[in-house]
């Protein structure tokens, strides 16, 4: 038994063969949380999970979804109380496709509304911070870390998920007590090697985040939860650990985080 820790199996990619692929995981015993990423794919995460075992649901607000939306606390207080609804997020900040400073400074209000939403209703979180290209306009990743101190927003816990900070910012989130989510960005980039050596399994939680950012040997085809079975290969191999261990572990962990009796 194994967890994609972070998926969206509601979006578009699979109106075609969505129940194949959910079940390609299940048949792998694959479990899945499904994270919504606005009010609409939030309500079509919940509707999924309803349908299947083995999946549980996330809510939220993506920080690049329509910088004009206005996050409205009542709509996501509803969802948060349905049956099957495991955490808030995704939310968070990115700078990378939001480049200007008034539009950063909107993202980092709208993200503050939202923890204290979570602090409210007593939430796990599921974290998306994504700094911009080297040499233009700022880093996320302290930004984050500091509103999280300030507010004192982790109390209910968390993951910071795919991961692309620096070590030294994993071990702040670390301290913070949250966990730290890998996705196949581990199976193709060397830059997060010493990062995934030195986040110990205990804190780690695995994803796919498909259908983006499909794992080696698939890379060019869509992704999908089934395949995270190859993110906690490239873990166990970076950690020297079995893999047996390796997703023993970390299902813990996400049993643990999202308060689940499987
Ligand atoms: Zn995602």
């Amino acid at each position: 038994m194994i967890f994609d820790s972070h998926c969206h199996p509601q979006m578009a990619q699979y109106d075609k063969d969505r129940e194949e692929v959910i079940n390609r995981a299940l048949e792998e015993d694959v479990f899945v949380i499904c994270v919504g990423t606005d009010l609409e794919t939030s309500k079509q995460a919940i509707e999924l999970t309803q349908k299947h075992e083995g999946m549980w649901a996330s809510v939220g607000l993506h920080p690049n979804d329509n910088l004009n939306e206005k996050f409205e606390p009542e709509k996501y207080r509803e969802l948060l109380q349905q049956n099957k609804v495991v955490a808030f997020g995704e939310i968070g900040l990115d700078y990378y496709r939001t480049k200007k400073s008034e539009d950063q400074k909107f993202q980092k209000k709208r993200f503050i509304q939202q923890l204290e939403l979570s602090k409210e209703m007593k939430v796990s979180l599921i974290l998306h911070c994504r700094d911009s290209k080297a040499g233009s306009s700022g880093r996320a990743y302290p930004d984050m870390i500091e509103i999280l101190k300030n507010g004192n927003y982790v109390a209910n816990g968390g993951v910071i998920h795919s991961y692309t900070g620096s070590l030294e910012e994993a071990k702040q989130f670390l301290d913070l007590g949250l966990y730290v989510g890998f996705n196949g960005i581990v199976t193709f980039a060397r830059q997060y090697d010493e990062i995934v050596r030195d986040v110990p399994l205990e804190r780690m939680l695995l994803e796919t985040d498909a259908p983006y950012l499909t794992p080696e040997p698939h890379r060019g085809k869509r992704n999908e939860p089934a395949y995270v079975i190859e993110v906690a290969k490239k873990v166990a191999e970076l950690k020297n650990e079995s893999y047996e261990k390796v997703i023993e572990q970390t299902t813990k962990n996400c049993q643990n985080l999202f308060k689940l009796n499987a």
